[in-house]
């Protein structure tokens, strides 16, 4: 079975072709500068990455430029488009009414359509995505996979935010947590890895990489996050602040005589680490800074892993306990030091780490001791794959 998984944003469109039976990428790559020029990344599995500049003016030219890339004679991976038996496309938000992913209808693009202003930057495109490929591929099946829909099973207590109750009656006001995808695949890597059931363990996920969150997963299910009805909150992230006073908004921005929506800009882009550090949003960019002296570069990262830390002491609280705590993402596979310095923290919860296998680097590891009462893995996530399997059990 071959799947092609796309997630679309204004005017960029990633891809893979997946072969989720075999768990293989075919092919994979981006299109960006949609509506300005165009420029087309395509590799194929064990080839060289191609870059062309082709004229996309919309995502319709994206979505053929890519299908053209795939069915190339020369480098494709495809014979004909036909090979493609469906399309998984990650939708950020389902709001309250998609819990699962689900197959792409009229109407459930209207629920979907339903949901954008809680997502006003990223629901839109994604439908755009969506309608170039109907538009291209009429008789392909197309599901939408949620970033949110993992976290439909949180509680009340968790999700409500303390404002009044009828701004939740008519708004849908409330905490809704990203990653899904994420949260999910890796938690259900750590029972596997555990060689337990899913439904019988209390694991905590830390997806760390330019946006960030910390998923508290109770037999199976999210019970709690830390991303709220969008993913500004919780964490210090790239360039996202994550918890703040909402008062301290109101004060800078009468300070620096900031509309409502450049106070909310300076908060998703020009805060978190880039903020802090003044050096850069990309975490090794920080790290090499902080080696240097820069103590605001060297703060940024200490109020990163704080934040993280912190939050897993309090889902070990709100799940009465934790058997296992897992690293993804950008940092949280790759990097040794932030895993570290979180799990320093947390010796209180009888947490020992293993500084040689601490060492790995993207790879399904273990880093706890044997006698650490908390198993600590870190786990390369996945989310393209993860698409492709809900995509291919749906069409099924
Ligand atoms: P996103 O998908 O949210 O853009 P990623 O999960 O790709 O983010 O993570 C990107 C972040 O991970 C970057 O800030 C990058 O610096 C960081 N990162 C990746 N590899 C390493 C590494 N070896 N050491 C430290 N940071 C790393």
């Amino acid at each position: 079975m071959k799947i092609l998984v796309i997630n679309c944003g204004s005017s960029s469109l990633k891809y893979q072709v997946i072969d989720p039976s075999k768990e293989e990428v075919l092919a994979k790559g981006l299109c960006e500068r949609i509506g300005i020029d165009g420029r087309l990344v395509y590799q194929p599995k064990g080839g060289e990455k191609e870059i062309t500049e082709p004229s996309l003016p919309t995502h319709t030219e994206a979505v053929q430029a890519v299908l053209d890339a795939l069915c190339n004679e020369k480098t494709g991976v495809l014979k004909s488009l036909s090979e493609i038996d469906a399309v998984g496309h990650r939708i950020v938000h389902g709001g309250e009414s998609f819990a699962n992913s689900a197959i792409i209808t009229e109407d459930m693009i209207k629920a979907i359509e339903a949901c954008n202003d809680l997502a006003p930057l990223h629901n839109p495109a994604n439908l755009i995505g969506v309608r170039a490929c109907q538009k291209l591929m009429p008789n392909v099946p197309m599901v939408a996979v949620f970033d949110t829909a993992f976290h439909q099973t949180m509680p009340e207590v968790a999700y409500m935010y303390g404002t009044p109750y009828e701004y939740y009656e008519k708004y849908k006001v409330r905490k809704y947590g990203f990653h899904g995808t994420s949260h999910s695949f890796v938690s259900q890597r750590v029972a596997v890895l555990e060689g337990k059931p899913y439904d019988s363990l209390k694991t905590i996920v830390c997806h760390l990489g330019n946006g960030a969150s910390v998923c508290a997963v109770k037999n199976g299910k999210s019970v709690d996050t830390t991303m709220g009805l969008s993913p500004l909150q919780g964490l210090l992230m790239g360039t996202r602040s994550g918890d703040i006073d909402p008062s301290a908004i109101e004060y800078f921005a009468k300070k620096e005589n900031l509309s409502f929506a450049e106070a909310m800009n300076v908060l998703n882009k020009k805060s978190g680490v880039l903020g802090i550090s003044g050096v850069s949003s990309d975490f090794r960019d920080i790290e090499a800074a902080a080696k240097e002296g820069n103590k605001r570069a060297q703060l940024s990262l200490d109020m990163f892993v704080y934040k993280v830390a912190k939050y897993v002491g309090a889902y070990a609280a709100a799940m009465n306990g934790v058997d296992c705590i897992a690293f993804t993402a950008g940092l949280g596979e790759n990097d040794a030091t932030t895993r570290k310095n979180v799990c320093s923290y947390l010796e209180f919860l009888g947490i020992t780490i293993d500084e040689e296998k601490n060492k790995t680097r993207g790879e399904e590891v273990k880093i706890s001791t044997d006698d650490s009462k908390v198993r600590v893995y870190a786990i390369p996530t996945n989310e393209e794959l993860a698409i492709a399997r809900e995509t291919a059990a749906l069409v099924k």
